[in-house]
């Protein structure tokens, strides 16, 4: 499957591994758009938020623990973070491997725009 986020699961592509566990990694974007930006991800392919179904139940509770867990280790739980999901093209979406955004380190602009 031509995807690049299956493929940095799988070790093809580099990236920085913020955590990881047998279902969810979590890695630094290449792209930050706040000092402390994270992707996470479920190892499984899911393309976009529509297509998360009840059996994802376990892996997306694991992706919120996950956050907390990697807020915590960046030392941003307390000051606060912003956590995003992008869905489709009006969301902007770009790459359709279900991920969330993790940002912080900086008072964050509004959210809408
Ligand atoms: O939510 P959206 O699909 O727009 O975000 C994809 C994110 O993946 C972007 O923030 C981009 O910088 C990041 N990315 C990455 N490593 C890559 C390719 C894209 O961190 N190799």
């Amino acid at each position: 499957m031509d995807c690049l986020f299956c493929k940095i699961i799988e070790g093809q592509i580099p990236s920085k591994k913020v955590f990881e566990s047998d279902t969810v990694l979590a890695f630094y974007d290449i792209q930050p758009a706040a000092p402390e930006h994270v992707l996470i991800i479920p190892k499984k392919h899911i393309p976009t938020m529509n297509d998360v179904t009840d059996e994802d139940d376990a892996v997306v509770a694991e992706i919120f623990a996950a956050a907390r867990q990697i807020a915590a280790k960046l030392g941003i739980a307390e000051s606060g973070y912003r956590l995003i999901n992008n869905c489709n093209k009006d969301s902007g979406q770009i790459v359709f491997h279900l991920h969330f955004h993790l940002l912080g380190g900086k008072k964050l602009g509004p959210l809408l725009n």
